[in-house]
C-alpha cells in the first residue's frame, strides 16, 4: 500500500520543515541517530532525518544563497531582501519550491525546510503538493525561546559568516517570524496536523524529541 508519510517542522524562531514521503521503507533507519554531530543549526537535524529516510532535503534559504553566490537573475532579485532579513517575494519564492518539488529525486518524499514561511505560501504549497499528489500528514513543531535562537546565530554567524546573521538581522528575523510564520503553525494546529516539540537541549536531545514524536507516525 501506498502509505504516505509527512512532517512540516517550523522550527525556532521557526519556520516549517516539511517531509512527505510516499512510502516508510526507510523510516526503521529513523531510530539509528548515532551519527548526529553537534551543530549549531537546528537544520542539521532535518538533513539528518532526510538523509534516514532516504528522501529530498530541500532548504529553500539554501536555495536562495546557492543562487547569489552563482550570481543568477534569482539571486540579484532575492539577495536584499535576504540580506534585510526579510521575506524574499512569495511569486519568486513559491516558483522556486515548486520547480524544485518537480524534480525526480523529490518524488518519492522530501524534507521541505524553510517553506511555508507565511499564510500564502501554506495555500501555495496545498496546491503544489495537491499537483504532485503528496498530502500532508504530520506537522512538528520545534519550541524553543527567542533568546536562545539568538545565542544560536550569533555563533553561527562567527562560524559561517552568513550576511544575514548579524544581531539586527538575526532581530528582525524572529520578529518577521512572529507576524509573518507563526501563523503558519496555527494554520497547520487547526486542521489537527501540528505536533509539538521541545527543541531545547542538546542536538542529540532535541533530535530524540524528534524521533518519539514521529515514531508513530513511521510505524504507520
Ligand atoms: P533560512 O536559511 O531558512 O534562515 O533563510 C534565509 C533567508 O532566505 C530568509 O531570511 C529569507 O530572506 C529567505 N527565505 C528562505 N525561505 C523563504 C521563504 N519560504 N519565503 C521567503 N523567503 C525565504
Amino acid at each position: 500500500r501506498d502509505e504516505k508519510f509527512a512532517l512540516s517542522n517550523p522550527y525556532m524562531y521557526s519556520y516549517p520543515v516539511l517531509i512527505v514521503k510516499k512510502d516508510n521503507e526507510d523510516v526503521k533507519s529513523f531510530e539509528d541517530t548515532k551519527g548526529l554531530k553537534t551543530s549549531l543549526n537546528v537544520s542539521s537535524n532535518y538533513a539528518k532525518v532526510a538523509e534516514k529516510f532516504g528522501i529530498a532535503n530541500i532548504s529553500t534559504g539554501a536555495i536562495f544563497r546557492s543562487h547569489i553566490s552563482r550570481g543568477t537573475e534569482l539571486g540579484k532579485q532575492a539577495a536584499a531582501y535576504i540580506e534585510g532579513g526579510n521575506l524574499v517575494p512569495d511569486e519568486l519564492t513559491d516558483a522556486l519550491v515548486r520547480a524544485r518539488l518537480s524534480e525526480a529525486d523529490a518524488q518519492n518524499g522530501f524534507l521541505l525546510d524553510g517553506y511555508p514561511r507565511n499564510l500564502h505560501q501554506v495555500d501555495a504549497l496545498d496546491g503544489i503538493l495537491q499537483d504532485l499528489q503528496l498530502p500532508l500528514s504530520v506537522v512538528a513543531e520545534l519550541d524553543i525561546p527567542d533568546e536562545d535562537i539568538v545565542g544560536r546565530l550569533l555563533r553561527r554567524a562567527e562560524i559561517e559568516k552568513r550576511a544575514d546573521d548579524t544581531e539586527e538581522v538575526i532581530r528582525h528575523r524572529i520578529a518577521v517570524y512572529h507576524s509573518e510564520t507563526k501563523p503558519v503553525t496555527a494554520a497547520y494546529a487547526e486542521r489537527g496536523l501540528l505536533l509539538r516539540v521541545d527543541g531545547t537541549g542538546t542536538i542529540e536531545q532535541v533530535a530524540r524529541n524528534l524521533q518519539l514524536a514521529l515514531a508513530p507516525f513511521a510505524e504507520k
